[in-house]
């Protein structure tokens, strides 16, 4: 049976004087429940303090994205190992806005996951669905499709995390209905058995598209879905505690 983890995107936001809002979710999420997990991924300006204000407690920190290199030319980009070194135990690969904005690839996605595996972090590799493809009736094809290229190669199954986020969720305050994540969250379980075999069970796999504390209990009480990736109500920490108090 997979670990739950409920994980923040902060995404393009926040200053340090949104820092307490990290101090806040440590101290909510500590002691931590059985087998539940809370992390923040917070951009990499804010990482080392986040990581040096949750250290005692059970909140892990990450980051949003790492390059594929451990080091060398490659301007502004930041590296799994950097993120390490600054106190990240997780990193988000693949997600939809850095797919879109910066046109990464499912083989790349690929090797920044195998990137933070180097660097001994965990990636949570993010995949999912645009409306058109929803609409014409592809969406299973091709997320299932995202999620085998997208998966770094000799990974065990212990050390990854997948997020099925569909694109038009994000944001957007439109979630996905109860039996459209049931049947994705099945799928992609299949597909991980296909790669793992029954070591699959342990993967978790997240929800991810305008997970709110009102919507966060019906969606994490589906059978294959372990956790939920949160962007807009991470940001208080009413919110992400009150999603937390759900799990
Ligand atoms: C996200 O950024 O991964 C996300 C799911 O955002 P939101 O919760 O705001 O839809």
């Amino acid at each position: 049976m997979a670990r739950t983890l409920i994980a923040g995107n902060w995404k393009m936001n926040g200053l340090r004087a949104s820092l307490v809002e990290i101090t806040a979710i440590a101290g909510g999420v500590t002691p931590a429940k059985e087998n539940v997990e809370a992390l923040i991924c917070v951009p990499a300006t804010l990482l080392m303090q986040a990581a040096d204000q949750a250290r005692e407690s059970a909140l892990n920190i990450g980051g949003e994205t790492c390059h594929t290199n451990e080091k060398g030319a490659h301007t502004g980009d930041v590296s799994a190992e950097m993120l390490a070194d600054a106190g990240a135990s997780y990193v988000i690969v693949g997600h939809s806005e850095r797919r879109a904005d910066h046109d990464e690839t499912s083989e790349i996605v690929a090797s920044q996951a195998a990137a933070a595996l180097r660097a001994g972090i965990t990636p949570i590799i993010c995949v999912g669905e645009t409306a058109a493809e929803r609409d014409s009736g592809k969406a299973l094809e091709v997320v299932t499709g995202m999620l085998r290229e997208s998966l770094p190669e000799g990974a065990s199954a212990e050390s990854v995390v997948i997020a099925y986020e569909p694109v038009w969720a994000i944001g957007t305050g439109n979630v996905a209905t109860v039996e459209a994540v049931d049947e994705m969250h099945n799928a992609l379980r299949s597909c991980l058995a296909d790669v793992y075999g029954a070591a699959a069970d342990l993967i978790p796999i997240l929800y991810g598209g305008s997970m709110k504390p009102d919507n966060a209990g019906d969606l994490l009480a589906v059978k294959n879905v372990n956790g939920g990736l949160i962007g807009g109500a991470s940001l208080k920490a009413t919110d992400f505690l009150a999603i937390y108090a759900k799990a």
